[in-house]
């Protein structure tokens, strides 16, 4: 607005020269005003232009103005954030400066007050760090603090007789210390200071190279541990007396126990009233339960005192199931009840169990099952129920006809000291341990017990073992029947026994027939000759004799094999010759199958009869020799007395000495022993015997009061062939000679 007025003032000034010199200069002057006009024309389009460029420009700027304060204002709050920022980590670092603060004091606080000692070394073995306890250990020696070496310290332990040593030498025991150090991993070590404290050293090696030494105190662990070792040897002696004083009593118990019931019993066989046969029987049962009560009680004290450890051997398991039955038949026959025995035939490979203890847990069941019962029969199976990864596991049952167990009861029964305290049960003596002893022993083989039982009808008492096979160990030898015996008569009353036999029989492809008496047995013979008969010798509408005679009668000649719950009185029959043989009940298939008949090529195998023949010595004499040791006079009289009605020469000898001298004189067939005796003891009167030309093979059976498993075992060591403990028992003694004496020797009596 400014220029264009003066533009104006310009062009009116120039108007008024024109007029003065209005001629001249009107051209000039309309050639200036062209010019001037074009000037101004291009003034004004360079103004033009220069205010479009200054618009623009403006714009520009503007926009630059706007941009950057867009900018300013972003970097402000940038600015402003990280001043925001900033002020929360420092508050951030403070608070984590606080809390390790606090830590590292906590962390020394606690590492101060530890009881155990903590310290740390640099990667140059300097101790930097140690708490209380750790410099403790050393507290006689300022020396030790912080800046000392590893290596001096070990050698302050070793030299200043600061720890105990025990074997090293200080030079070694430097070493091993410092070369355990450098081991990869460090093992623990106990340090027994010398001033009372034992620690245990724990080393690490850190990732920086430090060595981090942690020193348990154990010093209280240790005291605690030897008065604990102390307590155990404590414990151990007085279980150990009181199983010694048990053994000792149980022996002196059992001298004189051998005496009143070996004379009992043989009393009871005199000629006695009614009323002295009385006494004498209350007498002689009396004192078999008393033995029987000490067995359990030691027994059980032993298992209590957890002394129950097995061994397994290889064993005949129908041989061990028939031993126990045998030597519990008298028990039956007096009651005039039946025991059979079925063993499953397809069980032939050996087994491995603990004899013993397998004895003893069917010993108990078979007695209790005999004992509870009143008439009937006492039947013990044995059967394979399936093979395992190592054996198989076998079912053995115990089934009677007995007075049974209330259901209430069954339980109970299992558990030590417990008896059916009912009217029926009254009248028998027990301790009721066995069945607690059993279950014990069966759960120690891995097994089971169980009882199935209705009152008044019988009981059946079972056990399921798992036992190895032995396939490698020599297998039984088995003998077969001749083929030419086609069929079997078989009489006897027992319906059981009877079934369990004929199917035994058919397995073998033998044709039988069954009786009960003579003339049911005519009417069998009608039908089919047999080529044998099989006779019980009890039965209950006709005496066997008079069968017998009825045989000789329809079938002359047929071989009579005689099934015996009392074998001596048997013998006349053989010796007449009226029967060919005599087998006790119940039978081993292996002595039924030789009674009837072996072919021939199993004849040795039957004569050896149960025993292996390479152990028997051959019968030396035609009456077979017998020597027995002992010091005890009662004990004689009852041995002698047991032996009479045998085709037997006995001999007696008062001590080991006489024994040995006795043995190199008269060369006896079989020696019984017994082991505490004067002078010379049975032990050591084995070995010298042993030891003499023809004394290695002498069949020696050891009779011993000691009924501890561990003196049977030293016993046995000194090597006899066989231990019976005393009380002796007839049956035991017949069985004993039965087992040893050598192959043929004939025991009936002339
Ligand atoms: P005990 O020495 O008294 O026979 P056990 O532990 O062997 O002790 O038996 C405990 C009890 O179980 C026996 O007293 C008897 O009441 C009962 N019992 C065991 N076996 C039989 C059985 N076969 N028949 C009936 N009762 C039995």
């Amino acid at each position: 607005m400014r220029k264009d007025s003066w533009n104006q003032k310009r062009e009116t000034n120039q108007v008024m020269s024109f007029q003065r010199t209005f001629s001249d200069d009107l051209a000039r002057e309309k050639r200036a005003r062209l010019r001037a006009e074009r000037l101004y024309e291009q003034v004004q389009r360079e103004l033009l232009a220069a205010n479009e460029r200054l618009k623009a420009h403006a714009f520009s700027l503007s926009h630059q103005v706007i941009a950057q304060r867009e900018e300013l204002s972003a970097v402000r709050s940038l600015a402003e954030a990280l001043k925001g920022q900033h002020s929360q980590v420092s508050e951030d670092l403070h608070a984590a400066h606080s809390r390790a603060e606090l830590a590292n004091t906590r962390l020394r606080e606690a590492v101060e007050t530890l009881i155990d000692g903590f310290a740390v070394f640099d990667a140059n073995e300097v101790l930097i760090l140690a708490n209380p306890a750790y410099l403790d250990l050393f507290h006689a020696f300022p020396e030790v603090r912080l800046g000392i070496r590893y290596q001096r310290m070990i050698e302050i332990c070793a030299y200043e007789d600061l720890v105990s040593l025990e074997d090293w030498s200080p030079d070694d025991w430097v070493e091993m210390m410092m070369s355990r150090w450098t081991a990869a991993a460090i093992d623990p070590v106990d340090l027994h200071f010398t001033h009372g404290r034992s620690v245990r050293l724990v080393d690490r090696r850190a990732e920086n190279g430090d060595f981090v030494s942690l020193a348990n105190d154990i010093t209280k662990m240790l005291e605690y541990q030897t008065e604990l070792i102390e307590a155990q040897k404590r414990a151990e002696a007085a279980a150990e007396a009181k199983s010694a004083f048990l053994a000792n009593m149980s022996h002196e118990i059992r001298t004189p126990m051998n005496g009143m019931v070996g004379m009992a019993q043989l009393l009871v066989e005199t000629d006695l009233n009614d009323e002295q046969r009385n006494y004498a029987e209350t007498i002689s049962k009396s004192g078999e339960s008393l033995v029987t009560i000490i067995n359990d009680i030691l027994d059980f004290s032993n298992m209590d005192a957890g002394r129950l450890e097995l061994r397994p051997e290889i064993i005949d398991l129908e041989k061990t199931i028939h031993d126990v039955m045998i030597m519990l038949a008298p028990a039956a026959r007096d009651k005039r009840v039946e025991l059979i025995l079925d063993y499953d035939l397809f069980l032939a490979d050996p087994l491995k169990a603990d004899q013993g203890r397998l004895r003893q847990v069917l010993t108990n069941l078979v007695g209790n099952a005999i004992k509870f019962t009143d008439s009937g029969y006492v039947l013990v199976r044995a059967i394979g129920v399936g093979n395992t990864a190592h054996g198989h596991m076998i079912n053995i049952t115990v089934e009677d006809t007995g007075i049974g167990i209330s259901k209430a009861n069954q339980d109970r029964i299992f558990t030590e000291f417990s008896q059916v305290e009912e009217m029926a049960n009254r009248r028998f003596e027990g301790t009721g341990l066995g069945l607690a002893i059993t279950r014990q022993i069966v759960a120690a083989m891995g097994g089971q017990i169980w009882v199935e039982s209705e009152e008044g009808i019988g009981s059946c008492f079972g056990i399921s073992l798992e036992l190895q096979s032995e396939p490698d160990a020599s297998a039984r030898d088995i003998v077969r029947l001749d083929p030419s015996i086609r069929s079997v008569l078989i009489i006897s009353d027992h319906l059981i026994s009877r079934e369990i036999i004929a199917r035994r029989l058919q397995a073998t492809g033998v044709n039988t027939l069954t009786a009960t008496q003579i003339d049911a047995s005519v009417r069998q013979i009608a039908k089919s000759r047999p080529d044998r008969v099989l006779l019980d010798q009890d039965l209950s509408a006709a005496a066997a004799d008079v069968v017998l005679s009825g045989l000789a009668e329809h079938v002359p000649g047929t071989p009579v094999v005689m099934m015996c719950s009392n074998l001596l009185s048997a013998q006349s029959l053989r010796r007449e010759k009226r029967i060919a043989a005599a087998l006790p009940k119940p039978m081993l298939w292996r002595d039924l199958v030789c009674a009837l008949g072996a072919p021939e090529h199993d004849s040795a195998t039957c004569a050896q009869a149960g025993t292996p023949a390479a152990s028997r010595p051959e019968a030396q004499h035609e009456v077979l020799r017998v020597l027995y040791a002992e010091d005890n006079r009662t004990n004689q009289l009852v041995f002698s007395k047991m032996l009479k009605g045998l085709k037997l020469d006995l001999t007696l000898a008062e001590n080991g000495r006489q024994a040995v001298a006795r043995f190199q004189e008269l060369r006896p067939d079989v020696i019984f022993m017994d082991i505490s005796m004067p002078e010379m003891d049975g032990r050591e009167a084995t070995q010298a015997i042993r030891a003499l030309p023809g004394g290695a093979h002498v069949p020696i059976i050891a009779c011993t009061a000691h009924a501890l498993r561990d003196e049977i075992d030293r016993i046995m060591a000194v090597g006899v062939n066989a231990v019976l403990t005393k009380p002796l028992s007839k049956a035991e003694l017949i069985k004993a000679l039965q087992d040893h004496a050598p192959a043929g020797s004939d025991l009936t009596s002339p």
